[in-house]
């Protein structure tokens, strides 16, 4: 990140230009500019705060000069976490390579357990979860659900749902989202082919994900924990089950 140093912890006080207002906003990416781009002529800033579902923040060139949309999840952040930001999205619609400094800088605050209870129920609450009914042409999601949370979990993971995805997925099998408390599996493995071990290895490893939540180790969030390593080997044919999973996607 360009200067000034700073160590990343959110909610220091910043001398910088308020973000709290548009001009502000507006005159912070502009002062970022000038340190990512010396000597290119400035262009003008519109940097508006937009209730996107997730964190996510759109900047792109115009005729009229840079148009940003932050997450307004960012709203009340300091003044440096949007120097960082700033940073990252000029470098990116630019080509260049934003500093390590306002990558870790952003990263962190991102990270803090407040931001992430903050967009957590963003997501729940002006997101939908698409999914279809667990019950497939193959196999029935539920069924084998109920009977993996009765053999290994007590039949204590409730209120819980599981379905299969929309669409079929080329990369992901299967994802936990605890905004929602849903498990999506991929479409793509309802399909007769699949032996229902895998299936339940991995509607089981997506239940670990209720159990173990995610840790947080130097900034950073552990999905897999030594924990969640060492519970996921109690599933029988564990080696044979990863395997098979690894050549279905
Ligand atoms: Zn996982």
């Amino acid at each position: 990140m360009l200067p000034p140093s700073h160590s990343p912890q959110p909610g220091i006080p910043s001398k910088t230009a308020s973000a709290g207002s548009q001009a502000g906003r507006a005159e912070l990416f502009r002062k970022v500019f000038k340190l990512v781009r010396p000597g290119a002529p400035v262009p003008s800033f519109q940097v508006d705060f937009y209730p996107f579902t997730g964190v996510r923040h759109i900047i792109h060139l115009n005729d009229n000069g840079v148009q940003v949309r932050l997450s307004d999840i960012l709203k009340g952040a300091p003044p440096l976490v949007f120097e960082a930001l700033a940073e990252i999205l000029i470098c990116r619609v630019y080509g260049h390579a934003s500093s390590r400094e306002a990558q870790d800088y952003y990263r962190v605050f991102m990270s803090s357990p407040r931001i992430e209870r903050r967009a957590e129920r963003m997501r729940r609450e002006r997101g939908t979860k698409k999914m279809v009914s667990p019950r497939g042409e193959a196999h029935d999601l539920q069924t084998m659900f109920r009977h993996l949370n009765r053999r290994y979990f007590s039949g204590r993971l409730r209120g819980v749902k599981i379905g299969w995805s929309l669409r079929r997925s080329r990369s992901v099998l299967g994802h936990f989202d605890p905004a929602h408390r849903v498990i999506i599996i991929n479409r793509k493995l309802d399909h007769a082919q699949v032996p229902p071990f895998a299936l339940e290895f991995l509607i089981y490893h997506e239940m670990l994900h209720l159990k173990f939540p995610p840790l947080r180790r130097s900034g950073r969030r552990v999905f897999h924990s030594c924990e969640f390593r060492e519970a996921e080997t109690k599933f029988p044919c564990f080696t044979e089950a990863r395997k098979k999973l690894r050549f279905l996607c």
